[in-house]
């Protein structure tokens, strides 16, 4: 008999289940499937190890054996009151899957969140916010230069000194947009505001060999990391229970160009006109405007249009579903359930959430009208 927990097995099982269905689903789907590769070293179990009172936690190693080791007070803060659903263990973190019940902030304003390489731009009409991210890139840049200046005679040592230098600036570029995007969400819980984000899929392919660029200026412009960005925004915001709008490439078309306000072409300042470097002329409202605060307000336009759409869509739709369910009037509590309960799980088939709201990018998926 094998000694390992039935825990493990069970958590292997269920894995290995999962990639096989995956797989024939893409099959039947006539999606080409590639070669079953190794995964990736992680165990995720449902039960068998505990936390105790103290805060210590222990993972099964063999029948009656156990390793453990101490939750930090920020750990043991988060999870105080909250039941632990499952435990994923990698070779360098130990994750921990609970629910949560996050009331969602009523949507009174929309923020258009501007992401370019020197700043962080979000808010309406009412008040702009620059949240300076040049160090950014200033990091990556400064990284590059210091493994460019490495003449040791030996790839493998100057690979494994590049690894070194470029986690170390990962590290620091995710401190300064962990802060950043920590900011934005908060700004946006406290003040009732919904993100309108825009998708910059594709923006590498702008900055690629061969497209006649310097590969410095390559490099500072394909150096900022939007995805990343993007990403610590959505989760954030589902735990702040932070509306995110997800407006699509034709939605922001011209975002950067046209003036939220009248919506005239806006002009670029002279070459080399110093004192109106990086702001915009808009020949309607006579004004000159900084080009990131305009590209954030007409996101947060657009955006609120959008949110304005889709919500009078979903009302619609609603009372169709409303309509439609009184000729079976003898099961109307069932029926009602099930309208609910197929409101709250589509896009995610037989999965059952039980948070409706955190999951933002599905939500605004989901909104998204069928045209
Ligand atoms: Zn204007």
């Amino acid at each position: 008999m094998c000694s390992c927990p039935s825990c493990y097995k069970v958590a292997s099982i269920t894995r290995a289940c999962a990639v096989v269905r995956s797989r024939k689903k893409s099959e039947r789907r006539g999606v080409r499937v590639s070669h079953p590769r190794r995964l990736r070293p992680v165990a995720c179990i449902t039960s068998g190890f505990f936390i105790t009172m103290k805060g210590r936690l222990f993972i099964p190693l063999r029948r009656d054996r156990y390793f453990d080791v101490q939750l930090n007070h920020h750990a043991l803060k988060k999870l105080a009151d909250k039941k632990v659903r499952s435990l994923t263990i990698t070779p360098d973190s130990l994750v921990f899957c609970y629910s949560d019940d996050i009331k969602s902030i009523p949507v009174a304003r929309v923020y258009g969140v501007d992401r370019n390489e020197k700043n962080i731009t979000f808010g309406d009409k009412e008040m702009v916010t620059h949240v300076d991210v040049k160090k950014v890139v200033k990091i990556r840049q400064t990284t590059r230069e210091v493994i460019g200046s490495f003449r040791r005679n030996d790839v493998r040592i100057r690979r494994r000194l590049a690894r070194k230098y470029w986690s170390r600036a990962n590290h620091r570029t995710n401190h300064i947009l962990h802060a950043a995007t920590n900011f934005i969400v908060e700004t946006a819980a406290r003040n009732g505001a919904a993100l309108a984000i825009e998708d910059l899929t594709g923006i590498r392919k702008m900055y690629r060999r061969g497209n006649g660029q310097g590969a410095d200026y390559r490099f500072r412009l394909n150096a900022w990391p939007h995805w990343r960005a993007k990403k610590m925004l959505d989760y954030k915001a589902a735990w702040n229970g932070v509306t995110v709008i997800q407006l699509t490439k034709s939605e922001t078309y011209g975002s950067s160009s046209t003036c939220s306000a009248c919506g005239e072409k806006l002009r670029a300042p002279l070459r080399g006109d110093v004192a109106y470097a990086r702001m915009l002329w808009c020949p309607g409202c006579k004004a000159w405007m900084d080009r990131d605060a305009y590209a954030a307000l007409s996101l947060s336009a657009r955006g609120r249009s959008r949110f304005a759409r889709s919500l009078s869509s979903r009302l619609e739709t609603g009372e169709e579903e409303s309509r439609s369910q009184q000729p079976t009037s003898s099961s109307t509590p069932i029926a009602k359930e099930k309208g609910l309960a197929d409101e709250a799980v589509t896009g995610n088939g037989t999965m059952k959430t039980l948070i409706l709201r955190v999951d933002a990018s599905k939500l605004t998926r989901w909104r998204e009208p069928k045209s």
